[in-house]
């Protein structure tokens, strides 16, 4: 039997890079997929590649998200996975002396807000049923000074390490398994677009990558997989990092 076989799994942010990677391993894995996605037609797109279900939201939109997660149990009839993966990194989030509060609060609000409402809402299913995976994506920048001068995506994803060490360790005798990805420089549209505003940008972080090379989103899917399965039992709380060797160097 596949190891995520029938398994429900959502996956926000599912129409592309990471999360379209992982909604494939999914699918190859036995899950059943609910792909969500702001874009219709990456989401759509996807969904259909997997032989899942495509459900239109914004993550950042508290009411999208508690309908998603209420009609997922209200179809499926449980909730076992929740990928929150959505998140941006938009080109103009720079400097703390160049960012205004309105791109910190957009930024904060898709990034962080938006995991706040995915284990809002998806914790009563999963409590329900004794059982349940949330993995939340932060990213290698929550753990050390990158230089990256993002000043508002940093901050962030430290809040998402926080808040799902304290989930995890709330809800882990309830069966509930919080953990936190943190993917090292992978190549999807979300970073490449910001490369290609700074070249040199690319070149500077290629050198604090060990492996000497960006990842590939395959290659977080396998990591979120594992986390999903049962195969990471004992995992909780953890803080998950696929980076390329950057931060243990
Ligand atoms: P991506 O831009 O390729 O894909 C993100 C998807 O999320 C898109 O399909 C987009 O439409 C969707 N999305 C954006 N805002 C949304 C919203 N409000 N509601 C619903 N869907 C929304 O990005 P990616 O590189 O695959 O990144 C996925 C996650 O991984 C993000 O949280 C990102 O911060 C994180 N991450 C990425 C990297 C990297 O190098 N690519 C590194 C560390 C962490």
């Amino acid at each position: 039997q596949a190891r995520l076989q029938d398994r429900v799994a959502v996956i926000t942010g599912a129409g592309s890079g990471i999360g379209l990677a992982t909604a494939r391993r999914f699918a190859s894995e036995g899950a059943k997929v609910v792909a969500v996605d702001l874009n219709p037609d990456a989401g759509k797109a996807a969904a259909e590649e997997v032989g899942g279900e495509f459900v239109a939201a914004d993550v950042a939109d508290e009411q999208a998200v508690k309908a998603l997660f209420d009609g997922v149990a209200e179809r499926y009839g449980r909730v076992d996975i929740a990928f929150n993966n959505a998140g941006i990194s938009p080109p103009d989030d720079d400097s703390i002396l160049d960012t205004g509060l309105e791109a910190w609060e957009r930024v904060l609000k898709v990034n962080t807000t938006s995991v706040y409402f995915c284990c809002k809402y998806a914790i009563p299913h999963m409590r329900a049923q004794g059982k349940g995976s949330i993995i939340n994506t932060a990213s290698f920048v929550a753990l050390l000074g990158a230089a990256t001068s993002q000043i508002a995506y940093t901050a962030s994803k430290g809040a998402v390490l926080s808040m799902t060490r304290e989930l995890g360790v709330q809800f882990a005798r309830e069966g509930i398994r919080v953990n936190a990805l943190c993917p090292g420089p992978i190549a999807t549209p979300l970073l490449m677009e910001l490369f290609a505003k700074d070249p040199e940008r690319a070149a500077r972080r290629l050198v604090h990558v060990p492996m000497g090379r960006f990842g590939e989103p395959e290659e977080i899917a396998g990591a979120v997989a594992f986390l999903a399965s049962d195969d990471a039992s004992f995992i909780t709380a953890s803080t998950f990092v696929v980076d390329g060797g950057i931060t243990g160097a």
